[in-house]
């Protein structure tokens, strides 16, 4: 893989300034490299979809292994790179924004990258909202975000991304990775992350109310479970939740972050739906 030496001479070559605002922090540790690649344990059947390749730290790595990796850069100026500097018969590189990423019909794939920091959460989001497209996610986060991503109830890190994700996936920190092993050096720890996508969601119910009634819970995460809801007309006066949450035997002075997600599935399912 690029030294830093390697990586320096390389941005001076193209007159790339590394930038802030696309989360450009190359990976120049060979270590880290290695350990990437053995836990992402690709086979010829696979297809990889590599989000922000970069000067191809992983991508040279994954084209030995994989069937087809298709490479998502949004960097005009480094899919110019790869295209000089790589011959992969097996690698599909856009110059595309991941967001706009259409999966269509694509099934079984293995989604991988050094995720930009600045837009970790819509990523993820995306991903899990095309998650018929895909099998396994595998990717570098800022390690306060995989600490949310794997949070417990009752826990400080316990969000509605930790719902959301757990719902939809089961998530898992594999490792740590120290700033140092990217150029330049990020603010932040990172941590690299395997995230399985569930054939099914955890629970069979209405999958729109249920995220409306967590992202209302949490975005009071200081109120009662009970003053929360109530605060949105939507799920009925204040009298009518209190009634319900006794009711499915939640006790509705309850903080929202105490709350399992099988809990708010049957708060869910207790609760009228808002058109009704
Ligand atoms: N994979 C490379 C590595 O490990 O050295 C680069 C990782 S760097 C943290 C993130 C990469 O994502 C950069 O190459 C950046 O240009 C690219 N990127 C940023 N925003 C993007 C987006 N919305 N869609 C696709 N790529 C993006």
């Amino acid at each position: 893989m690029l030294s830093i030496k390697e990586v320096k001479a390389i941005l001076r070559k193209y007159n790339i300034r590394p930038s802030k605002y696309l989360g450009q922090n190359f990976l120049i540790d060979q270590n880290v490299q290695g350990k990437i690649i053995n836990a992402l344990d690709i086979k010829r059947q696979d297809t990889v979809l590599e989000i922000g390749p970069g000067l191809g730290a992983l991508t040279d790595e994954v084209c030995k292994w994989a069937g087809k990796v298709i490479a998502i850069e949004k960097d005009r100026r480094l899919c110019n790179f790869l295209l000089q500097n790589t011959s992969y018969a097996n690698l599909d590189l856009f110059s595309e924004d991941i967001l706009k990423y259409n999966f269509g019909k694509r099934r079984g794939l293995k989604v991988i990258g050094n995720l930009p920091y600045y837009i970790t959460s819509p990523i993820l989001t995306y991903l899990l909202d095309n998650r018929p497209s895909i099998e396994s996610i595998f990717i570098t986060v800022q390690k306060e975000f995989a600490q949310r991503l794997v949070a417990w109830p009752g826990t400080k890190d316990y969000s509605s991304i930790s719902c959301f994700t757990q719902f939809y996936a089961e998530p898992e920190i594999l490792f740590n990775i120290r700033r140092k092993c990217f150029y330049p050096v990020p603010g932040v720890e990172s941590c690299f992350l395997r995230i399985n996508i569930r054939e099914k969601g955890l629970f069979l119910t209405n999958e729109d109310k249920l995220f409306k009634i967590i992202r209302t819970c949490f975005g009071k995460r200081r109120k009662t479970v009970l003053n929360s809801l109530s605060s949105n007309s939507a799920f009925g006066s204040k009298e009518a939740v209190e009634g319900r949450l006794k009711d499915i035997g939640i006790d509705p002075k309850r903080r929202p972050e105490t709350l399992s997600i099988e809990e708010f599935v049957r708060i869910n399912d207790g609760l009228p739906n808002p058109s009704a």
